[in-house]
C-alpha cells in the first residue's frame, strides 16, 4: 500500500489521480490532500478518501473547510508553509506534485529534502530551478517520476537503456487549437477560443500554454533536467492526434515511442505505481480509429513562445525562471481579457530583456528573479500598447 500526498488535488491532474486511487484501493491510500481555494471540492474529496490531513493554502477558506470536516479525524491546515510540513511526514510514501506554476516549487523541494519519491506533474518546478531540484534529488537519492505525458513516454522508452545510448529525444506537440493559423488570425483570439483544446481537457493555465506552444517550450526545459540532456538533444515535432506521446532516438538510429489514447490517467497511474505496471479499464487505442498519424515541423515564427523558451533553455542561468514568471503573469492577464493573444509573447520578450542575467543562481536568486519578472510583466500588462 502506497500512502500518497496529493498536492493540487482539486485540479485536472489531482482529480484524475484520485480516480486512479479509487480504481486501485488495494494499492493506494490518501494521506494528504491539498488545494488552494476550491473548498467545496476539497471537502468532498476528504469525505470520500478520508486522508489524515488536508491543506487549504488560501487562508480565507480555512474556516469553511475546518467546519465541514470537524466531525472527522482529519487535520486541517492552511497556508503555503503547511504544505512543506505535511509532505515530510513519516506516513507519506510518495508526493504527487500537481500544483500549477511556481507555487509548486517549495513543497516539491521540501518533499525531496525529506527523501520522498516525487510523481511530478508540476513542470514549472523544473523550468524555474531544474538544476537545484535535480541536484537535491540526486543527493537524497529521490526518484522523480514524470507525470507529464511526453516525459512519461520518454521515461518508459528509457527503461533498460543507458544515458550514453540516447542520441536525442523528440517531444510531440498536438499544436493546440490554432495549429496552422497565422498571426493575422491569432491577433483576434480570445481566452474562450484558446481554452478549447482539441485533444486534452486540462487546467486553464496549461491549456493557454498549449495554445501558444509555451507548454512545449516548458517541456523542453523539463526534459533537459529530468533526463540530464544537452540542449542540442531536444527536438519538437507537431503530431496533431496526440497518440505518439514522444520519441527517443538512440545512437544506433533506433526510435522508440510510447503510444496510447490521450488520457492523463495513464501517465499518472504509471508514475504512482512505478516500478510496477498495473492494469486498468481505460479505453484502448484502436488502429481502426486512426488510419494515419501525421507529423510536421513546428512553426516557430508564428508561435513565438516556443522559440522564446528554446532560446531561454540555451541561454541557461535564470532565463527560464524569468520567462516562466512572465508567462504565468501574461497567461493570467490573457485569461482576464486584459491583453491580446500575441501580446503574451511581446511581454515575455520584453521582461527577459529587463531582468538581469545570472549565470548560476542560488535558490534565493531564482526566487528573486521570479519576483522581479512578475513585477516587470505586471507593469507592461498595465500599459495600453498591449491591450491587443
Ligand atoms: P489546475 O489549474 O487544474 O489545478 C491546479 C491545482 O493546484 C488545484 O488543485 C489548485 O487548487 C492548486 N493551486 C493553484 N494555485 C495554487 C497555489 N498558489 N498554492 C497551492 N495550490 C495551488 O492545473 P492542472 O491542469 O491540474 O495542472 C497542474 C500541473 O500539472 C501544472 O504544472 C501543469 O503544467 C501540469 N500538467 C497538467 C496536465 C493536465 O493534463 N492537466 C498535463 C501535464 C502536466
Ligand atoms: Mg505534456
Amino acid at each position: 500500500m502506497k500512502r500518497l500526498a496529493i498536492l493540487g488535488s482539486t485540479g485536472s491532474i489531482g482529480t484524475q489521480a484520485l480516480d486512479v486511487v479509487a480504481a486501485h484501493p488495494t494499492l493506494f491510500e490518501v494521506e494528504v490532500l491539498s488545494a488552494h481555494s476550491n473548498a467545496a471540492l476539497l471537502i468532498e474529496q476528504a469525505h470520500q478518501f478520508q486522508p489524515n490531513a488536508v491543506v487549504v493554502t488560501d487562508p480565507k477558506k480555512y474556516d469553511e473547510v475546518k467546519r465541514a470536516l470537524s466531525a472527522l479525524p482529519i487535520k486541517v491546515f492552511s497556508g503555503a508553509d503547511a504544505l512543506n510540513e505535511v509532505v515530510q511526514w513519516e506516513a507519506v510514501d510518495m508526493v504527487l506534485a500537481a500544483i500549477v506554476g511556481f507555487a509548486g516549487l517549495h513543497s516539491t523541494l521540501a518533499a525531496i529534502d525529506a527523501g520522498k519519491p516525487i510523481a511530478l506533474a508540476n513542470k514549472e518546478t523544473l523550468v524555474v530551478a531544474g538544476d537545484i531540484v535535480m541536484q537535491r534529488a540526486a543527493e537524497k537519492n529521490v526518484p522523480i517520476i514524470p507525470v507529464d505525458s511526453e516525459h512519461s513516454a520518454i521515461f518508459q522508452c528509457l527503461v533498460g537503456e543507458t544515458a550514453e545510448s540516447i542520441d536525442k529525444i523528440i517531444l510531440t506537440a498536438s499544436g493546440g487549437p490554432f495549429l496552422g493559423r497565422k498571426t493575422n488570425f491569432l491577433v483576434n483570439v480570445k481566452a474562450m477560443h484558446a481554452l478549447q483544446h482539441p485533444n486534452w481537457t486540462m487546467g486553464a493555465k496549461i491549456t493557454i500554454d498549449s495554445a501558444t506552444l509555451m507548454n512545449k517550450g516548458l517541456e523542453m526545459i523539463e526534459a533537459k533536467w529530468l533526463f540530464g540532456l544537452k540542449n542540442e538533444q531536444i527536438d519538437v515535432i507537431i503530431h496533431p492526434e496526440s497518440i505518439a506521446h514522444s520519441f527517443v532516438q538512440f545512437i544506433d538510429g533506433s526510435l522508440k515511442a510510447q503510444l496510447g489514447l490521450p488520457d492523463m490517467k495513464l501517465p499518472i497511474q504509471y508514475a504512482l505505481a512505478f516500478p510496477q505496471r498495473i492494469s486498468n479499464t481505460h479505453k484502448r487505442f484502436d488502429f481502426k480509429d486512426f488510419q494515419t498519424l501525421k507529423f510536421e515541423a513546428p512553426d516557430y515564427k508564428t508561435f513565438r513562445n516556443l522559440a522564446i523558451a528554446k532560446d531561454a533553455m540555451f541561454k541557461g542561468g535564470n532565463m527560464a525562471c524569468v520567462m516562466n514568471a512572465a508567462n504565468e503573469e501574461v497567461v493570467h492577464a490573457f485569461l482576464q481579457n486584459q491583453i491580446g493573444f500575441l501580446s503574451m509573447s511581446d511581454i515575455i520578450e520584453e521582461v527577459i530583456q529587463k531582468v538581469a542575467f545570472i549565470n548560476t543562481p542560488t535558490l534565493q536568486e531564482y526566487i528573486a528573479s521570479d519576483a522581479q519578472a512578475r513585477e516587470q510583466a505586471q507593469e507592461l500588462i498595465k500599459t495600453n500598447s498591449y491591450k491587443h
